[in-house]
Formats: C-alpha cells, sequence, structure tokens
C-alpha cells in the first residue's frame, strides 16, 4: 500500500465504518461462533508475498466481522459499556497516523499537553474538586496498580525501590468486599500479598462499613502491621454501589493512608451535577481513576487517572537512562516518569475530539438518557408479574430475576434465571450478563452504549418478558 491508497481504502473504510454502526440492530448483538471456528477460517502460515488490500479487506468483513461481540450494538446490556462514537473513531485514525510515542514532552508536545489539558477539562466537567493532576492510562486496572505501588513505596518511604520487600513488617491495604477484582491483582502483583489485603464488610446499602475500617486499622497497628492504603469504589460492578467518601477518606488522612478510589464505570456520571450525590467528599482522595472508554463514548483505551501528588507517582516509577533526558527544558511533564509505561499512546486527542464534538451538555444528555431509561425499565419490570428487581437502579444499572409463584426454593431459582440468561443471549436480540448478589443468581441489566434508544428499550422490556414467558409456568 502507499501513502496515497489511504484516501481510497480510507473512504472505504469510513463508508464501511458508517454503515456497521447504522445497521448494526441487524446483527445479533453476539455471534453464534464456536471456539476455534476463526482460526480454522485462516491460513495456517502468513503470506510470503503481499496480497492486494482488495483480498484483506473482503477477508476483514467476511471472516473477522461476523465472529464479533458487537460492543456498540444498541442493544448491549451486559457488563458495563466500552463506548465509542464517531468523533471518537475519526481521532483514533488520526492517532494511529501520527503513530506517535508520548512518553516525553520533547517525543510529543502535544501529546503530552494535550493529555494535561483535557484531563483538566474533564476534572472541571467532573466537579471532583482542585489540585488534582490527570494521566491517562490503559486501564483502570493499571491505574489501581500503580496506585498500590505508590502507596506501597511511599509507606516504605522508598527504600523498596532499592531493597524490595525483603525484610519489610507487613503492609496492608484495605478495601470494601464489592472491589472490583483488579484491587486484589494489584495487591498481589505488587509483592505485598493477598493475605494483606484486607476486606471489609459492607452494611446494607453496600458501603465500607467505616467503623469496621477503623477497627481493622488500628488491629493492624497493634498486630505491628503498617496500614499502607485503601481503595474505595463509586459504583461496584456487581450491582453498582458506592462507599461512601465522606466517612472513609477522613479515617484514610487522619491514619496517614494513602487513597485511591475506584470510580471506572460511574466517574462517568459525574459530569451531572444532579447525579454527583455518590461521589460526595471525592476531593479528599489522594488517586481517583475514571473511565471514559466506558461511559463517556470515547474509545478503548482511555482511563483517566487523577492525582494529588504527581511527585509520589514519580519517585516510584521513574528511571532517567541517558537516552530518556530531556534537555534545556523546564516546567515540561515527561509522563513517562510517572507511568508503568514507557512507550504511550496518543490517547488525549480522542477525548478531545469527543468532548468538542459532543460538547460537556451533549454529552449529559447522553448520560441523562441512559440513567432515566434504566430506571424506567426497572419500573416496568417491577410492575410485571413474574418479575422481582434485585437491586435498584443506580445510574445506569440494576438487577432482576424472575421470580415465579410457583418456585420458591433459592437454587431452583438460580437455576430457572440462568435459562433465562441463555435464551435471551442465545436470541441475539439483546446481550445481559448475570452475577451474583446476595447469594442469588440475579441479571444485570447495565444502559450505556452511544446508540442506545428509547426504541431498543422497549424492544429489551417485550423481549425479556416473551422470552421468560415459557419459563414462568414451571
Ligand atoms: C471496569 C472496571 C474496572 C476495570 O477497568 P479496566 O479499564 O478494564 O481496567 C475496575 N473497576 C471497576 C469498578 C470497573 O467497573
Amino acid at each position: 500500500m502507499k501513502n496515497s491508497d489511504l484516501k481510497t481504502w480510507g473512504a472505504r473504510a469510513a463508508a464501511w465504518s458508517a454503515d456497521y454502526l447504522d445497521n448494526l440492530r441487524d446483527r445479533p448483538v453476539r455471534p453464534a461462533t464456536r471456539p476455534g471456528d476463526v482460526r480454522a477460517s485462516l491460513p495456517a502460515a502468513p503470506p510470503m508475498e503481499a496480497e492486494s488490500v482488495e483480498t484483506v479487506f473482503a477477508d476483514f468483513e467476511s471472516l473477522v466481522v461476523p465472529h464479533m461481540t458487537n460492543w456498540q450494538h444498541p442493544r448491549f446490556f451486559a457488563y458495563f459499556p466500552a463506548n465509542s462514537s464517531p468523533p471518537s473513531v475519526l481521532a483514533e485514525w488520526l492517532t494511529a497516523t501520527l503513530a506517535a510515542q508520548c512518553m516525553l514532552w520533547q517525543t510529543s508536545p502535544a501529546g503530552t499537553e494535550m493529555e494535561t489539558h483535557v484531563l483538566d477539562w474533564l476534572r472541571q466537567m467532573t466537579g471532583i474538586g482542585e489540585g488534582w493532576h490527570g494521566v491517562i492510562q490503559g486501564g483502570a486496572g493499571l491505574a489501581t496498580l500503580s496506585a498500590i505501588l505508590t502507596a506501597r513505596d511511599k509507606a516504605l518511604d522508598w527504600q523498596s525501590k532499592e531493597a524490595g520487600l525483603f525484610g519489610q513488617k507487613r503492609l496492608r491495604i484495605y478495601a470494601s468486599s464489592h472491589m472490583h477484582s483488579s484491587v486484589e491483582k494489584a495487591v498481589f502483583l505488587s509483592g505485598i500479598g493477598r493475605d494483606n489485603l484486607v476486606k471489609i464488610a459492607a452494611d446494607d446499602e453496600g458501603a465500607m462499613k467505616a467503623d469496621a475500617f477503623q477497627a481493622a486499622i488500628d488491629g493492624d497497628r497493634a498486630a505491628g502491621h503498617i496500614p499502607c492504603a485503601v481503595v474505595a469504589v463509586l459504583g461496584s460492578t456487581g450491582v453498582g454501589v458506592s462507599d461512601r467518601l465522606t466517612e472513609i477518606l477522613p479515617i484514610a488522612r487522619a491514619e496517614g493512608l494513602f487513597s485511591h478510589v475506584d470510580a471506572a464505570w460511574a466517574g462517568s456520571a459525574l459530569i451531572c451535577p444532579e447525579l454527583r450525590d455518590f461521589a460526595r467528599g471525592i476531593e479528599l482522595a489522594d488517586s481517583v481513576v475514571m473511565n471514559p472508554h466506558k461511559w463517556l463514548m470515547t474509545n478503548f483505551d482511555c482511563s483517566a487517572h487523577f492525582v494529588k501528588s504527581v511527585d509520589d507517582f514519580k519517585k516510584t516509577m521513574s528511571i532517567t537512562p541517558a537516552y530518556l533526558m530531556t534537555q534545556d527544558a523546564d516546567d515540561i511533564t515527561d509522563y513517562s516518569q510517572m507511568t508503568m509505561e514507557l512507550g504511550r499512546r496518543f490517547r488525549a486527542l480522542k477525548l478531545w475530539f469527543v468532548i468538542r464534538c459532543y460538547g460537556v451538555s451533549g454529552l449529559q444528555k447522553i448520560i441523562r438518557d441512559h440513567v432515566r431509561w434504566t430506571a424506567e425499565l426497572a419500573d416496568r419490570l417491577a410492575a410485571t408479574q413474574g418479575f422481582e428487581i434485585t437491586s435498584p437502579p443506580r445510574l445506569g444499572l440494576f438487577s432482576f430475576r424472575i421470580r415465579p409463584a410457583t418456585v420458591s426454593d433459592g437454587e431452583a431459582l438460580d437455576a430457572l434465571n440462568a435459562k433465562l440468561v441463555d435464551a435471551i443471549n442465545g436470541d441475539g436480540t439483546l446481550y445481559l450478563t448475570q452475577t451474583v448478589h446476595d447469594g442469588r443468581y440475579v441479571i444485570r441489566v447495565s444502559v450505556g452504549t452511544t446508540g442506545t434508544t428509547a426504541d431498543d428499550i422497549d424492544i429489551v422490556y417485550k423481549k425479556i418478558v416473551e422470552l421468560a414467558e415459557p419459563l414462568q409456568g414451571i
């Protein structure tokens, strides 16, 4: 391919993209692909001679696309959204064209300064307060890992950077029982060890119990351990519960613990002032992560990580061999000095395109629609015979199950609801996933795809009721 071929093929890819997104409703959300199907359709060895773009593009359409789970499908209600939008797609193309490495200011001045600036826009949009410095990470899990690594080294006054953890006292990390699995992963990858992750019981609303948190710290100090950090969650993955930051963060402050807030999904809702209540007190945290790649119309990967002390992250992550020295420059940010990554993508460009092309009010409208539709759908199911709401709508998420009058046994109900999920996902009209809540199998509905409309919500309601009907009679 010559550079100038991008004109023809770019136009073709653009047309394909627009048609794909416009016609997604006609495709199943999930393909009927069996494990091994895709590889069986591909040649075992790479081509020795160049193939035409025509052939490769045709194979993309016939061998790849039919075997994709369509995350941008308007009736994708599984997991959490990983949404996108036309301005984001456009910027991603341009990012690939520039193919710049954003490790140092001088390797990409615009990449670096846009990252700082656009995240400061997002800081203003979300109302999280002053004093934050933004960095874009490849995922919330990576932001949480970098926060735990920083908390670890800070607690040991960075001696660990030279000596490792050998001979050190135990570091203790606290999190609610509703934390995301990435917290556990960060704790074992950091060498702190899973035994030192203290899961604090949650109250009836799903928030970490503050007195239990305080008691755990006191007990650990008495045992000679080092209380190191707390990870609070806003919008848990199961049913969307949040810790009460106004209770947890003052304790962390008073006890000298590093605090990290995982708002991977729910954080995007902060752009709507009337939805901010769940995050009250967030300004006291040391570190906060939220994913525009989940619910802010920006395609993966774009995880916004806000930190109070850049210096703490730098002390933990920085390494400066001669070839990475920047000469004659003060007051610059070399992002690779505060992140785990050395080579870094220009991720800020797509967020800049998205914020400008929608405007804050355009993004607010989408999120408000999602939140309203979530509540309306939950209300409709609650009013339908044989259905039960198992966790109330929280932002764009609720859970339900069917509960026929004739079935009371817990395990039989679990099995029946598992059957319903299979029936729904086998049908292809929509895609839902399950979780275990309070020990019981429940079905999650997560509304957050850019292309979802009120009509889709109506179709979903009718389809769920239709597919549940044969199971309701059992
Ligand atoms: C999705 C999610 C994560 C992981 O996010 P990635 O960006 O995929 O790493 C972490 N925490 C919570 C609460 C999440 O919902």
